[in-house]
């Protein structure tokens, strides 16, 4: 995992939904990443998705103001793990993660193709 991918991510806001944006880029390891919105300010904020038991982490100021106070409360028998407790670039990021790992599944199944391919030849 290494380029950048463009995301589109679903969000419902004031009851429509609407598409965003997300240009997400691997940042160290497999679970953490810069994600910056298409619209708007251009700050890249850093998601890991694996702090808060997979819950995810941003920087933004969505995740610092509305979902963080409420996730760091949680105790242990009522941690809900929930898109709706997840910013949009920590939906971009999984889906990242989703894109990477499908195309490394068909990468491979290609490569086992050819080399039965060239086994019976
Ligand atoms: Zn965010």
């Amino acid at each position: 995992m290494s380029e950048t991918r463009l995301i589109p991510v679903a969000i419902k806001h004031r009851g429509s939904w609407k598409i965003n944006f997300v240009n997400v880029t691997p940042f160290e390891g497999l679970l953490r990443f810069h994600a910056q919105s298409e619209r708007g300010r251009a700050t890249k904020y850093l998601v890991d998705l694996d702090a808060y038991w997979t819950l995810g982490f941003c920087g933004c100021e969505n995740f610092g103001i509305n979902i963080e106070p409420i996730v760091k409360k949680w105790q242990a028998d009522e941690r809900e793990i929930t898109d709706a407790r997840r910013c949009k670039h920590i939906l971009a990021c999984r889906q990242y993660v989703g894109a990477e790992l499908l195309d490394m599944l068909l990468r491979l199944r290609r490569r086992e193709t050819n080399k039965t391919r060239r086994e019976n030849e």
